[in-house]
């Protein structure tokens, strides 16, 4: 038997840190992140990074775009 190798699913997402500056409606973008899945591949669930402590629910190749509030 050969040992199971342990990948990491390595799914991708963007995080846009937004900003609303009072008085606006407008969202701009403060900082970008490029967030990486550090679980096994095949991993049930949602994709965790957790260097950046985020998670999100998308197929391994989506590559979605995440938005996170500033926080004040
Ligand atoms: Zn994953």
């Amino acid at each position: 038997m050969k040992e199971k190798q342990l990948t990491a699913c390595g799914a991708r997402a963007t995080l846009l840190i937004m900003l609303s500056p009072a008085g606006t409606s407008t969202n701009v973008a403060k900082q970008r992140l490029l967030l990486s899945c550090h679980l096994p591949t095949g991993h049930p669930g949602e994709h965790v990074d957790t260097d950046q402590a985020e998670q999100w629910d998308a197929p391994v190749t989506a590559n979605p775009t995440l938005l996170r509030q500033a926080e004040d």
